[in-house]
């Protein structure tokens, strides 16, 4: 493009900008819905209150009590026979991959192969309603999304066109030269055919750009591969992701699959550990004491996933884990196709290992809400139902701190002040804009 031109185009866009920010659209009341619950629970302290009324301003939560006066022309929503609770987080899923026994094996090399970032965007934007529909809130979403189709999902949910939970994505992951991969060398080397599932960072340099070309294409995470290959990071490696990260206001996840892996990412100081396989007493003493998230994506033993021996180790990790105090988050890795269920139910299916633990349902309640806000880094905006925070909530028949099954059907998802699903239905249709209604700035 000549210069010319780029000062016009410019000129134009600036021009734009300016007339609509001295044109702004009249101003109209914010929305004020008054919800009526039957009870209400509190997952950090394990209370319920019954008969609490939430007003609901705009996208926030204006005020919680029992005698609340609800204002003329409120919405009223009667949940009076149903559980309040914040919406649940998913620490760990990859909303844009979705790999199937049909037709490519569920081998996720081929369905980077098969499958492009934009077909994959648009599963991702399914994905992300079907997390939404089972009470997911929040998705932590880690790579594996090719080219950043995850902050295309978080952009297009932000700007307003479409549902889905907030997501706190991190590009693509950056590893060892190879990824997760193991291609061939005239495809690796020739076609380059890491990238963009990727991002290849063995030397210093190339850390701090991997780390900074995520954050330009709108990371909210960093996520690294810590062992993928033999040749997994030093300490020193991972000291500089944390910091290089931390620059930004970001926090690093890390990938672990070996033993001495998870050492080092944990004497680096990362903030949580990616699965859970080589976490034993010892690692897990370390991290109680350093404060690093277990986000150990605990797959259960059903018909359509895992082993039982499998499923024994886990189940023995987890209850270790609990035992020495670590901080832990619900977390999935759920980016299979499952025909009949939908992400969200394979998701919420992964209560299973945590009952299988015997960790009691108002810790597993506070793992599924508190613990995730936190872990995201949003806990100060989103999650708890307080005034000032952002309104998301849904609602159950039942009381989760006595059945933590109830949390399989969810009755009502309400996401920034907006109804989504009301019993058991849903019905998104206020959360669809031919435009960007809160601001082509998000990116
Ligand atoms: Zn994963």
């Amino acid at each position: 493009m000549k210069s010319s031109v780029v000062t016009f185009v410019l000129s134009a866009l600036i021009l734009t900008a300016t007339l609509g920010a001295q044109a702004p659209a009249p101003q109209q009341p914010p929305t004020v819905t008054a919800i009526r619950a039957g009870k209400l629970i509190d997952p950090e302290t394990g209370t319920a209150a019954a008969n609490q009324v939430i007003l609901v301003e705009g996208t926030r939560i204006r005020d919680v009590g029992a005698n609340l006066a609800i204002p003329a022309g409120a919405n009223v929503v009667d949940l009076s026979a149903l559980t309040v609770l914040p919406g649940m987080v998913d620490a760990h899923n990859h909303l844009a991959l979705t790999y199937k026994t049909d037709p490519e094996n569920n081998i996720y090399y081929l369905t980077y192969v098969m499958d492009s970032t934009a077909i994959r965007a648009i599963q991702a934007v399914s994905n992300g309603i079907q997390m939404l529909s089972s009470g997911f809130t929040v998705v932590r979403d880690l790579g594996n999304n090719g080219n950043y189709a995850d902050t295309a999902l978080r952009v297009a949910i932000e700007q307003g066109w479409v549902p889905g939970p907030t997501i706190v994505n991190s590009g693509i992951i950056i590893g060892g030269m190879g990824g997760q991969f193991f291609p061939t060398p005239e495809m690796a080397k020739d076609h380059n055919i890491v990238y963009p599932e990727y991002l290849d960072a063995d030397t210093h340099d190339e850390i701090i750009k991997a780390v900074r070309q995520n954050i330009l294409f709108g990371a909210k995470v960093i996520k690294i591969c810590v062992d993928c290959k033999p040749y997994l990071y030093s300490i020193d490696d991972m000291k500089l992701f944390v910091s290089e990260a931390a620059n930004a206001g970001l926090k690093v996840a890390g990938h672990v699959q070996t033993r001495e892996g998870a050492r080092r990412a944990i004497e680096a100081g990362i903030w949580s550990i990616e699965h859970s396989g080589p976490l034993d007493d010892e690692l897990h003493k370390m991290m109680a004491a350093k404060g690093i998230w277990r986000v150990g994506t605990e797959t259960p033993f059903t018909p359509y996933r895992g082993s039982k021996q499998g499923f024994e180790r886990t189940v023995a990790g987890m209850k270790n884990a609990y035992a020495n105090k670590v901080q832990m988050a619900f977390s999935t890795d759920a980016d299979y196709y499952i025909p009949g269920m939908t992400r969200g139910e394979v998701a919420i299916n992964f209560l299973l290992s945590w009952k299988a633990a015997g960790i009691p349902a108002p810790e597993i309640l506070k793992i599924l809400t508190t613990n995730g806000f936190k872990v995201s880094g949003i806990e100060k905006q989103r999650g708890p139902i307080k005034p000032g925070f952002a309104a998301d909530m849904i609602a159950v028949r039942g009381n989760p701190l006595e059945d933590i099954d109830v949390v399989r059907t969810v009755q009502f998802v309400m996401k920034n002040g907006m109804v989504f699903k009301q019993n058991g239905v849903v019905t998104p249709e206020k959360f669809f804009h031919g435009g960007p209604v809160n601001g082509w700035r998000i990116k």
